[in-house]
């Protein structure tokens, strides 16, 4: 069995993004020159995610308009987190749309379902933060 591992950075422009990662994961299942196995993605920090959905600008819309009703940002005196910091709405975010996902990797390819595309999501960026790849197989 072969394993390789890649880390991706990111430093955000804004507090909160939804960036389409499918190419850079895709392109270390090439560099690992796995044909058959699973790849893990999984964010690095308990203030993002790493999921699975559809690249439509409405959707990622609704997912912010969606987060910010059930976990507000504002006013951060709401949350008891927040007696030295101001990021408890990310780690909440975070919760509800998952730390990592594993992908079947077929013939060297994402073995993906219609549509499917993987998001690092963000949630209290504008710092330089990671995602870790790792796969497994042969
Ligand atoms: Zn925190």
């Amino acid at each position: 069995m072969k394993s390789y591992r890649k880390e991706l950075w990111f430093q955000t422009k804004s507090r909160r993004e939804y960036i389409n990662i499918t190419s850079q994961v895709q392109q270390a299942v090439k560099e690992s020159g796995i044909k058959e196995g699973i790849v893990l993605v999984s964010a690095m920090h308990i203030t993002a995610s790493v999921f699975i959905n559809d690249d439509e600008s409405g959707l990622l819309y609704d997912f912010e308009q969606w987060l910010e009703k059930l976990a507000p940002e504002k006013p951060h005196s709401q949350y008891r987190h927040n007696g030295f910091e101001d990021n408890a709405d990310a780690h909440l975010k975070r919760q509800i749309m998952g730390r990592e996902v594993t992908v079947a990797i077929t013939e060297g390819k994402l073995d993906f379902g219609p549509w499917e595309q993987i998001f690092y999501g963000e949630f209290d960026g504008m710092r330089k933060k990671r995602v870790l790849i790792k796969i497994i197989g042969e």
